[in-house]
């Protein structure tokens, strides 16, 4: 067991780990042709930790020094009864930020009360302003009300809200400049994400579907003046500031621009795995943790810090031939 330093949530390359991303569920109501296959399998409940599970390895996280949590998933909102656990985490001491990835879909029912409950940011999922484009990147969604998703965050006054679009060349990268004009002509960040090759999809090839962060940069560059920004969020974006805009503009690069060096993120799925690298297998259980010691935080607390020693530099994300990691992204928590 190791003993409790001041810092203890350091890994073995140096880097302060602060940001606990959880994902709540596999499930979503949505089937992002970049995130899922078509026919998916989903976990059977009874595997998940429960909403007080989550809660409890999220306060043993803040009470060792971490200070930043976002809630995801699968789509975190589909999830029952999730508003209790976004109020559990707002009266967190020591948690300065709680935030939320989503896909809007149901935000028109939640955003107002995910606000009372302390949720700073969100991060909402939209690639395409076409709605037949946008069904069939979704497979089932329904743009209408994504967006009225998206108005319904707006009101409800949350700091800031980031739009994330993943960028497949072919099918929305000629999209770009629209949907950088839609963020910011709202007040909304938008960040572009080059596809991670997190398990196994049948919609397309990813590596011919690949495009660089550099190429929708220059293609940026000719309707925005770009310049890049000093200010990092705690997530992989490098931003650029855009001249009469208070919204940015975001690249996440996993292939172009490697981001590893700052990682300052752990991720717990929704089975209770942790998970120390989105690229790589490296993990704690800590559901068996939890259920052999309901009541005693020690044995928590050393799990959560001795798991950090199994943090890799990096990921080694090949697009080409079968992807190394089976997980999809819904299952591991974007
Ligand atoms: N359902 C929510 C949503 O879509 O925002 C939260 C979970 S989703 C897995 C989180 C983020 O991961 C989304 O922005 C989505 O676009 C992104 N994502 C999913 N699969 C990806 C992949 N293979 N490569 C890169 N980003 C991916
Ligand atoms: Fe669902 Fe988000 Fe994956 Fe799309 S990216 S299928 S919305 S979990």
């Amino acid at each position: 067991m190791t003993t409790l330093d001041p810092q203890p949530l350091i890994d073995p390359h140096g880097r302060r780990i602060d940001y606990l991303r959880i994902s709540v569920t596999d499930r979503c109501d949505l089937r992002c042709v970049y995130c899922m296959s078509e026919q998916m399998q989903f976990l059977p409940r009874a595997q998940l930790l429960t909403l007080e599970e989550i809660g409890r390895i999220a306060e043993r996280f803040v009470a060792l020094g971490g200070t930043r949590i976002r809630i995801t998933g699968g789509e975190p909102l589909v999830r029952q009864n999730i508003l209790q656990l976004f109020e559990h985490l707002g009266r967190l001491d020591g948690l300065r930020e709680l935030t939320l990835t989503t896909n809007a879909t149901r935000l028109r029912r939640f955003a107002r009360d995910l606000r009372q409950a302390g949720v700073a940011r969100v991060n909402i999922s939209l690639d395409s302003l076409d709605p037949q484009r946008f069904r069939r990147m979704t497979r089932v969604g329904r743009l209408e009300q994504v967006l009225d998703g998206i108005d319904a965050a707006l009101e409800a006054g949350f700091e800031r809200i980031k739009i994330n679009s993943v960028i497949l060349k072919g099918r929305n990268d000629d999209e770009a400049i629209g949907l950088a004009r839609f963020a910011l002509d709202r007040g909304m960040d938008i960040s572009f994400i080059e596809e991670m090759p997190l398990g196994l999809i049948d919609d397309h090839d990813r590596a011919e579907a690949y495009c660089s962060s550099d190429a929708l940069l220059d293609r940026l560059q000719t309707r925005f003046r770009l310049t890049p920004s000093s200010a990092r969020s705690a997530g992989p974006s490098r931003y650029y500031e855009v001249e009469g805009h208070e919204g940015r503009i975001g690249f996440i690069s996993p292939h172009s621009h490697n981001f590893c060096a700052d990682c300052n993120r752990i991720r717990l799925t929704a089975t209770g795995r942790l998970l120390l690298c989105l690229g790589q297998e490296h993990s704690a259980d800590l559901k068996s943790v939890i259920r052999a010691h309901p009541l005693d935080d020690a044995p928590l607390d050393g799990a959560l810090i001795d798991a950090l020693r199994l943090k890799p530099a990096g990921h080694d994300f090949d697009l080409a031939g079968i992807p190394v990691i089976q997980r999809h992204m819904n299952s591991t928590g974007g």
